[in-house]
């Protein structure tokens, strides 16, 4: 791998603008799109370096859920007050064959964008993996907080991270409750790592991608492409011939398969493409 000092911008914006302005468009976005609302992106810059708890994790025992609940209780009551920005609204106009993103804060669906596959899942939804119930998480955030009364205050201070988790080290005595319906676990239902997306989500992801041909973009904004899940769309659309665009502040692991990139902000560059594609 090579490290590079600065910033790769390798295109006009006019450039990339012009090329976009006719074609289909598939779109597949990432944290940097959502860093306008407030969420930051935990891969950019001056980021904390920490892992996220992985699935084998958070289903080996009542500790980890603990710290994974009391942490998500303190995250949700902030990331609920985020609004979707600029760039999630003209994503809205812009409307894509097809969203594709890697975003679990639900942005690009209050905005208005209808064709979105959540890659990874939503932070709005909880699944008992005893049961498969699947409950909105804002209910599950009301038992916590009759469970847990003072927890959200005492810790009003900790920081954020951008999966609705936040910096918080001591979580002995959070109560966390079962499944309504079984006592099952609950978890919330996004994709953690070292687990995989559906199968079927990432098959409605390729049929788009595919369906692109000569004519048409991937258009990859605000996400380094850092895991597979999102890299291989790239991957997929370069080896059939389908020219990719890459908006993003910083490097990519797609770099090298794309025909423009542009390190520029998100909102700003598709608020431009909404005006020229008109
Ligand atoms: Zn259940």
């Amino acid at each position: 791998m090579t490290l590079r000092a600065e910033p790769r911008d390798t295109s006009s914006v006019d450039e990339v603008l012009d090329f976009l302005a006719d074609r289909p468009l598939v779109a597949l976005t990432g944290a940097g799109l959502s860093t306008d609302s407030g969420i930051p992106d935990y891969r950019g810059p001056g980021a904390p370096v920490r892992m996220p708890m992985t699935y084998q994790e958070f289903v080996s025992g009542p500790v980890p859920q603990q710290r994974y609940w009391a942490r998500s209780h303190l995250g949700w009551a902030r990331m609920g007050h985020a609004e979707p920005n600029a760039g999630h609204r003209a994503m809205a106009r812009l409307d894509p064959d097809l969203l594709i993103t890697q975003n679990v804060d639900g942005l690009h669906e209050a905005a208005g964008s209808r064709q979105v596959v959540a890659l990874h899942g939503r932070v709005s939804e909880v699944v008992c993996l005893g049961c498969g119930a699947i409950t909105p998480r804002a209910a599950l955030q009301e038992r916590l907080a009759e469970l847990n009364a003072g927890w959200l205050a005492e810790h009003a201070s900790a920081a954020m991270r951008p999966d609705g988790d936040v910096e918080l080290e001591e979580t002995d005595g959070f109560v966390v409750p079962g499944c309504d319906g079984c006592g099952g676990l609950l978890k919330p239902h996004v994709v953690f790592f070292g687990e995989n997306v559906p199968a079927e989500r990432v098959a409605r992801c390729y049929a788009a991608v595919e369906a692109l041909g000569d004519d048409g973009v991937l258009l990859v904004a605000g996400s380094s492409l850092t895991v597979m899940s999102g890299l291989r769309f790239v991957k997929r659309a370069a080896r059939a011939g389908t020219p990719v665009v890459i908006v993003n502040r910083g490097t990519t692991r797609g770099d090298d398969h794309a025909t423009y990139t542009l390190a520029v902000g998100c909102s700003e560059f598709l608020t431009d493409l909404v005006e020229r594609r008109g």
